[in-house]
């Protein structure tokens, strides 16, 4: 078998890899490339292999591993995309609002006139996303789907988001069956909504994130952090904004806050979900108990993600409303890097006054709005205004969906029969380096860390 990694190489967004087996070509993600323009562009590509594939395998409905199955359908693909149920349900929203976001910023950059292209297209359409939506095949976890005569797969939970899947392929060969794991993202097991991810006991060759590869994540009393917060900026009559991403991060913040509120430890002011997708995906999430730690732990995760003890606001009239209002108050709101959404209007308003307090509590990004203000800048550019910034900016730390350093080797140390090669993609290059070398330390196997487009063969296959 042989592998590309036509993204997500040395980088964290991108995620996209062909394997290659007797003439069967399929991927692994199908995702958009994010961040600073020259990456982005990279998702105009149409890729040299593209009339080979037969089927797209997705381990998550995050767009840095979905983002870029409609431009796939805009070029004509019309093989299946195999997910799990939960994904399927996850990328109806995540693929109509990122269309939506194209067609938008297409329109955007026709009335203003900034871009070279003239008319300038979007990547693709909301007609797109239909198209590969109808494409989208869930299947069960834990049970082998048969791709070719030498080829089958299985998704087994990976406890990073709902739905969150490592993809195994089987491969036939002369010397018996082979397996080749993809590890997708993988939670850190530390999520009080998700079960762990499973243990994947045995494979031949191992494909394996590195997003925090240099990084320990200290996740312990994250809650009682959050509670220190809000009693903070409540007893100065602030305001508390916390950006934070739609899809997995949100669910998280809400369980905790419920907690805090349902046990007095923080007092009892409104707390608004102010961002029309987390609010769908909020929904879904709801619907799966069954991804949920068992029992009357479900209860009080389906307590948590009910509105009922926060308010949702619906209207972009609405949304201004809160906006303006000067009542004490929490809202959460996307985008989580400050790359646009509704959350701009909020800090529009809340930024210029020391009362008020803005939380992040995942990474952010070089270059985005979201690192800026934690740098200390004084004056934020939001809508071609400037704004002065007085609110104290704050961080905080354990909220993240990703394993960690300690996890990634925890979760490498339960393999019965260890992998023989294990190939890094999904992280930046110095995060990988250190990670490498501890997996050498431990493992005494030197992983290989993949070029854009680098090809690599699975050995004994
Ligand atoms: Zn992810």
């Amino acid at each position: 078998m042989k592998l590309t990694f036509a993204g997500a190489a040395q980088t964290v967004t991108g995620s996209q890899t062909l394997f290659e087996h007797q003439g069967f070509a399929g991927l692994v993600d199908c995702g958009l490339y994010q961040g600073p323009k020259p990456l982005r562009l990279l998702n105009w590509n149409k890729p040299e292999f593209y009339e080979r594939v037969r089927a797209i395998l997705l381990t998550h409905a995050h767009i840095d591993h979905s983002g870029l199955l409609p431009r796939w359908s805009s070029w004509g693909y019309k093989g299946p995309v195999y997910c799990t149920k939960p994904t399927a349900e996850l990328l109806q929203i995540m693929l109509r609002d990122a269309a939506h976001l194209q067609e938008e910023d297409a329109k955007y950059a026709n009335r203003s006139k900034y871009s070279h292209h003239d008319p300038a297209l979007p990547l693709y359409t909301v007609e797109d996303a239909e198209a590969i939506l109808r494409r989208v095949v869930p299947v069960e976890l834990d049970h082998w789907h048969e791709l070719s005569s030498e080829l089958k797969f299985r998704f087994l939970r990976a406890g990073h988001i709902l739905g969150s899947a490592v993809v195994q392929l089987s491969v036939k060969t002369e010397n018996g069956e082979r397996l080749v794991t993809f590890s997708g993202d993988l939670g850190g097991g530390r999520s009080e909504l998700l079960k762990d991810p499973e243990l994947v006991l045995d494979s031949d060759a191992l494909v394996l994130e590195s997003t925090y590869g240099n990084r320990k994540i200290d996740s312990v009393g994250r809650e009682d952090r959050l509670a220190e917060i809000v009693r903070k900026v409540h007893a100065r009559q602030g305001s508390l904004i916390i950006p934070a991403f739609a899809l997995g991060r949100t669910q998280d913040l809400l369980l905790s806050l419920f907690r805090l509120w349902r046990d007095k430890k923080i007092p009892d002011l409104p707390v608004y979900l102010d961002s029309p997708m987390a609010t769908k995906v909020t929904e879904i999430y709801a619907r799966h108990r069954r991804e949920f730690w068992p029992n009357e732990q479900a209860d009080e995760i389906i307590q948590a993600l009910n509105s009922g003890w926060f308010k949702v606001i619906e209207s972009p009239d609405d949304s201004m409303f809160l906006c303006v209002s000067l009542e004490p108050k929490i809202v959460i709101s996307a985008s989580g890097m400050l790359q646009g959404g509704r959350v701009l209007h909020h800090l529009k308003q809340a930024l210029p006054r020391k009362e008020n307090a803005v939380l992040f509590v995942g990474f952010q990004g070089a270059q985005t709005k979201g690192r800026l203000l934690l740098e200390g800048l004084l004056s934020l550019r939001i809508h071609h205004q400037e704004i002065p910034v007085e609110a104290e900016i704050l961080y905080l730390d354990g909220f993240s969906a990703h394993a960690d350093q300690n996890d990634l080797l925890d979760w490498l140390r339960q393999f019965h029969r260890k992998p023989r090669q294990i190939i890094l993609n999904h992280g930046e290059i110095e995060s990988m380096k250190i990670f490498a070398q501890l997996i050498e330390k431990e493992f005494g196997l030197q992983p290989k860390l993949p070029l854009l487009n680098e090809e690599v063969l699975i050995e004994g296959t």
